[in-house]
C-alpha cells in the first residue's frame, strides 16, 4: 500500500514524526505496526525494509512514524526517510502485532483491565497510541507508565500531560538516567493495583505489564519480570532491534 507523507513535526532533539495519507481507507488497532519499504539503489547491510509502530491512534486517520535519528552515523533507510519531501510516497504492508489492549470497560471475567506500561524512550511509540485512543473513546485509562528516558526531553511528554489531565486514574512515573526502572519500582507498581482492590479481586486481576523499547532494554526486563514471579500470559513485549538500551 502506498502511504504519501503529508506533514513531518519534529518531537525532542533528534526524534522527528513524519505522517503519511493512506492511498485507502483504513484502520488498524492501537499499538499495532507496519512494515515500510523505501527504495535505495545503494543501501547499506540493513537494507530497505524497516518496521515501526504506528504512533498515531486510529482516529487521527493518518500513519504516524515516530523515530530517532544516530546524528551523522545513522543507516541509509534513515537518511532516506530524513529526505523525503512532501508528497513523497513509501510502500507500507500491514497493520500486523497484538501489542494491544483489549477494551477496558467489557465486562469480561477474563479481562484484565489494569494495565503497567514500561517504556525505554522511543518506545513510547506504541503507549502513545493506545492512550489517545482510549481518551478518544472516553474509555478509563487504568494504566501506570513508567517512563525512561537518557535525557529529561520525554517525547510526547506534553500530549500524555494532557491526557492525564482528563484522567486522574492515568498515572505517570519519569525515570531519567541513571535513574533506572527497577524490580522495586514495578512492584510498588503492582502493590499499589493491588491494595486499590478489595483482596479476592485484586489476586485474580492482576495488572497485565506492558513493556516496550530497545530490544536489550525489554530482553531484560523480559527477565526481570520472570524473576518477580509474574506469569508469561501477564506480560506483552515490543522490541525495537537496532537501538542499544535507552
Ligand atoms: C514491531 C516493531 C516496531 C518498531 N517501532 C519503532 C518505532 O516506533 N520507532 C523507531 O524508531 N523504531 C522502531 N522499531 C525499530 C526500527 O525498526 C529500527 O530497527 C530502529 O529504528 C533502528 O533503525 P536503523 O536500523 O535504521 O538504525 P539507526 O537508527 O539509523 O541507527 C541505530 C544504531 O545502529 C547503528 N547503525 C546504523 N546503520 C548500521 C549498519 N548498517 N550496520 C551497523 N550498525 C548500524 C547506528 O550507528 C546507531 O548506533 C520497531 C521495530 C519493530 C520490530
Amino acid at each position: 500500500m502506498k502511504l504519501t507523507l503529508v506533514n513531518k513535526k519534529p518531537e525532542v532533539a533528534n526524534v522527528e514524526s513524519f505522517l503519511f495519507k493512506p492511498e485507502i481507507d483504513l484502520t488498524w488497532q492501537a499499538g499495532q505496526f507496519f512494515r515500510y519499504h523505501l527504495e535505495d539503489l545503494n543501501p547499506d547491510t540493513r537494507k530497505t525494509n524497516r518496521y515501526f509502530t504506528i504512533a498515531s491512534a486510529p482516529f487521527e486517520k493518518l500513519i504516524m512514524i515516530t523515530t530517532r535519528f544516530v546524528p551523522g552515523d545513522g543507516s541509509t533507510f534513515k537518511k532516506d526517510l530524513l529526505n523525503l519531501k512532501i508528497g513523497d510516497s513509501l510502500e507500507a504492508s500491514g497493520p500486523s502485532g497484538d501489542f494491544v489492549v483489549e477494551d477496558p470497560s467489557e465486562q469480561s471475567s477474563s479481562s484484565n483491565k489494569n494495565f503497567i506500561f514500561i517504556a525505554g524512550g522511543i518506545g513510547i511509540t506504541p503507549f502513545r497510541s493506545i492512550i489517545l485512543d482510549l481518551n478518544h473513546n472516553q474509555k478509563p485509562i487504568n494504566i501506570k507508565l513508567l517512563y525512561a528516558n537518557r535525557t529529561p526531553d520525554f517525547i510526547f511528554k506534553s500530549e500524555l500531560e494532557s491526557v492525564q489531565k482528563k484522567h486522574p486514574e492515568f498515572k505517570i512515573e519519569y525515570y531519567v538516567d541513571p535513574l533506572r526502572i527497577d524490580e522495586k519500582a514495578i512492584q510498588l507498581a503492582i502493590n499499589n493495583y493491588k491494595q486499590s482492590l478489595p483482596f479476592a479481586r485484586a489476586k485474580r486481576n492482576l495488572p497485565m505489564i506492558y513493556v516496550s523499547g530497545p530490544e536489550p532494554m525489554v530482553e531484560a526486563f523480559g527477565e526481570t519480570l520472570t524473576k518477580m514471579g509474574v506469569a508469561k500470559n501477564q506480560i506483552k513485549q515490543d522490541f525495537f532491534p537496532g537501538y542499544t538500551a535507552p
